[in-house]
């Protein structure tokens, strides 16, 4: 029986010794304080193994001393171990030093046992006809077990108070140890006291190192899990239901219970109760699925996301399954929200002109067959309306044309708001009728009583003929056609034409050359001759005239008005001033005492300098600031009129002198004159032309002459065409003369010899 104990013993060293090796590799805190608890367990298992097999004393006496002092070793890591695994902090150090030097004098004193012999001895008995050693204890002995069994009570202790303290579902994890604890001391209490011989208890040691091992570093209780699981499913707030392998519900948590109002937790009948909600099979063949469900209609309808998983164990077998529906309405409702936001106008509630845009272009996709227009739509003068009548009275307007869209636009077409006062509309062609739309334009009004005011509204028509063209293009042809409204009171609708097509290609045509024609000087200055009372020239306007190497020679009429347009019209200007201070610097060493006009349009005040410019090309051409005379017309003092002035005023100081172009031919009043820094006044006979009433004209020029003269401002008539004028007029007090009758505007060499029969003459 000893020898079988013996090898028992032994192969519970050699798990002891594996358990060490795993527990030492755990990932797990507490894998170290385990794996020396289980190392400390095998020097009392080999003492006692020696005791067992000796027959001699001195053998069994040393296996003794491995067995009390590992004995120590065990109770001080169990006690480690108990800390560590119950979470258990010693109340302060003087405990813990208190223990720890207890159980230090234990094992000196054992030491100290061969001098004085005080704490055992062994004496042999007969066991199975071999002599046993059996332990005689002294008092040494008595302070061990007393030191042993105190600790051990500690232990007991703190995996008690933690048993107590616990949640239910810890307790597995504590009574485990603790039973097994008390279990093996009791065994081994019996052999201590009892003294018989051959001692099994160290068993319960394996035993007690094996549940430690799985119990610290394995075992994870099932009851725990599945409370947690169940608690997190409870809480959630999806419906959740539970399937068995067969596909029957067999749990189901409180959301599922109430979104079927499943009665009395029949879980069974909640595959009939989900179809009867959702109108669906819950099919289970599938293993997986998402789908979304919508019940109800318009403001009452619900969303929900259903989303459907299988559980299969480790060889694919289908264990169960669970279904998660998801309420997402409010999410819906909050996307559907962000979405009319992102397409929608806030002021009109119309299409923004992204979306509008993107709708015309489906229903052009969609209609192959069907033929629509487009209408850009604005609001004249409407910053005028804001700052007389204020924004709300503005916001009203374009509400007003919002309701104005949403009445006349037929349901197959479509509208939006596509700049601040300008709307964009697609509509069927057979739809629109010109007679229709001019009607409803001319009665459209905002505000109510006194505040009834007539708002004038141009529409520009595009009829969609490059079906394939960007919506933005059509957009920028209706507008073309809508900036062709020039009787703006009287006409409010205008049609992208073939005119305005060919215009616009034009446009394209010369200013994709203009800097190529500067620099090959296809574009040349002609003068045309200014003349005193006595017809003796004085001076010249240089005025463009573009000799083009295809279209041979255009007028002004055809490229000024584009480049005015597009803004190119400063190189064209900047060239001229260059060519009339080559001329001039020219001139002045032939000693030709002669000025030239330079005509100055209004967009070169937002492109340039005007004054330095100018300046500085008379500077590099050493002229006389005096022989360029500048030409303005009134539309350069429509806007920014301050600074305007400033600039003239700038260049007469340096000199210049500014002539008023074209004066009567628009709207100027002649009380603009009183505050404009200029010093002559060009006046259009043209605007007189078409008068019948001749006496009228006269009156009218009698008095723009005698006003300049009282002003002190220069008079040049322009556009003299006959003789009877050049006569009427400078009786009338006109000095200098402009016109067809003098000359046409000349080249330069014309012009020269033209200058020197007119000295001579
Ligand atoms: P404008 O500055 O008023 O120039 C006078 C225009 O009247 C010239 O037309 C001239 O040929 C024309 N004219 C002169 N005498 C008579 C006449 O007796 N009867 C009639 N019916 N017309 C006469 P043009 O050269 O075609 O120039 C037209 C306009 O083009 C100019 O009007 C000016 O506003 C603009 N322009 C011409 N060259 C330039 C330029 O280099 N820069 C700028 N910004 N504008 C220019
Ligand atoms: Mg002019
Ligand atoms: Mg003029």
């Amino acid at each position: 029986m000893r020898y079988s104990f013996a090898v028992l013993f032994i192969f519970m060293v050699l798990a002891l010794l594996a358990c060490v090796s795993v527990a030492r590799k755990s990932y797990k805190k507490i894998g170290g304080t385990v794996a020396l608890l289980i190392s400390m367990l095998i020097p009392p298992v080999i003492g006692n193994l020696i005791i067992i097999l000796s027959t001699e004393k001195l053998l069994a006496t040393i296996g003794c001393y491995i067995y009390f002092i590992g004995m120590d070793c065990v109770i001080m890591s169990l006690m480690h171990f108990a800390f560590e695994y119950c979470v258990v902090k010693w109340p302060n150090h003087i405990s813990r030093y208190l223990v720890c030097g207890l159980v230090t004098a234990d094992m000196i004193q054992y030491a100290l046992n061969p001098i004085f012999g005080h704490a055992f001895d062994t004496e042999a008995i007969s066991v199975d006809g071999r002599p046993y050693y059996r332990l005689v204890p002294y008092w040494g002995q008595t302070y061990h077990r007393i030191v042993v069994y105190g600790i051990l009570l500690l232990i007991v202790a703190i995996f008690v108070y933690k048993l107590v303290r616990s949640a239910r579902v810890y307790t597995e994890r504590y009574a485990v140890i603790l039973i097994t604890i008390l279990l093996t001391g009791v065994w081994q209490s019996y052999y201590i006291f009892s003294r018989t011989p051959v001692e099994k208890s160290m068993v319960g040691y394996g035993i007690f190192g094996l549940l430690i091992f799985y119990f610290s570093l394995y075992y994870r209780p099932l009851t725990l899990l599945d409370r947690l699981l169940a608690n997190m499913a409870s809480d959630m707030q999806d419906a959740i239901f539970f399937y068995d392998a067969d596909g029957r519900c067999i749990w189901a948590n409180r959301q599922a219970i109430n979104l079927i109002d499943l009665k009395d937790e029949k879980f069974d009948r909640s595959s009939e109760l989900l179809q009867e909600m959702f109108g669906q099979k819950d099919d289970f063949d599938d293993l997986e699925w998402t789908c979304s469900r919508v019940i109800g209609i318009g403001d009452e309808a619900k969303y929900y996301l259903q989303t459907k998983r299988t559980v299969t164990d480790e060889r694919q077998h289908v264990t169960g399954a669970f279904l998660t529906i998801r309420d997402v309405t409010e999410e819906q409702k909050l996307l559907k929200q962000e979405r009319y936001n992102a397409t929608h106008d806030s002021l009109t509630d119309l299409f923004t002109k992204e979306y509008l845009y993107e709708c015309i272009r489906k229903i052009l996709d969609e209609n192959p067959d069907r033929d629509y227009m487009i209408h850009y739509i604005d609001i004249l003068d409407f910053k005028l309306i804001n700052d007389v009548f204020g924004t709300d009275f503005g916001d009203k307007t374009l509400k007003g044309i919002a309701s104005f869209l949403r009445e006349h636009v037929p349901s197959d077409g479509v509208f939006g708001r596509i700049g601040g006062d300008t709307f964009g509309v697609l509509i069927p062609k057979e739809a629109f009728s010109e007679k229709e739309l001019e009607e409803a334009l001319q009665s459209f009004s905002t505000g109510e009583g006194p505040l009834d005011h007539h708002v004038v509204i141009h529409v520009g028509v595009y009829e969609v003929i490059e079906r394939d063209m960007e919506v933005s293009f059509m957009f920028d042809r209706a507008l073309l056609a809508m900036s062709t409204i020039e009787d703006e009171y009287q006409t409010h609708i205008a049609f992208y034409d073939e005119k305005i097509r060919k215009d616009v290609l034009w446009a394209q045509h010369i200013s994709a050359q203009l800097k190529d024609a500067l620099k090959k000087k296809n574009v040349v200055p002609y003068l045309q001759p200014i003349v005193d009372k006595e017809g003796a020239i004085v001076g010249a306007e240089a005025l463009a005239r573009w000799v083009h190497p295809q279209d041979g020679f255009l007028p002004p009429s055809s490229f000024i008005p584009v480049f005015e347009k597009n803004g190119m019209i400063v190189e064209v200007d900047r060239y001229m001033w260059r060519c009339a201070c080559e001329i001039l610097a020219d001139w002045q060493k032939q000693g030709r005492d002669l000025f030239i006009s330079v005509n100055i349009s209004p967009k070169d005040f937002y492109f340039m300098d005007v004054a330095s410019e100018i300046k500085s090309l008379v500077a590099e051409y050493k002229v006389a600031p005096s022989k360029l005379r500048i030409e303005i017309t009134e539309t350069v003092m429509m806007t920014d009129i301050d600074n305007r002035m400033k600039v003239l005023e700038n260049l007469r100081q340096a000199g210049f002198i500014v002539e008023m172009d074209d004066f009567g031919s628009g709207y100027s009043s002649l009380n603009l004159l009183k505050d404009m820094p200029v010093d002559v006044l060009k006046i259009d006979m043209k605007f007189l032309a078409k008068t019948t009433d001749e006496k009228k004209a006269r009156t009218i020029l009698q008095n723009i002459l005698q006003l300049s003269e009282d002003l002190g401002i220069f008079s040049l008539t322009e556009g003299v065409e006959t003789h009877s004028q050049h006569l009427m007029l400078s009786e009338m007090g006109c000095k200098l003369f402009q016109g067809f009758y003098f000359a046409k505007p000349l080249p330069i060499t014309d012009f020269e010899e033209f200058y020197q029969k007119n000295l001579a003459g």
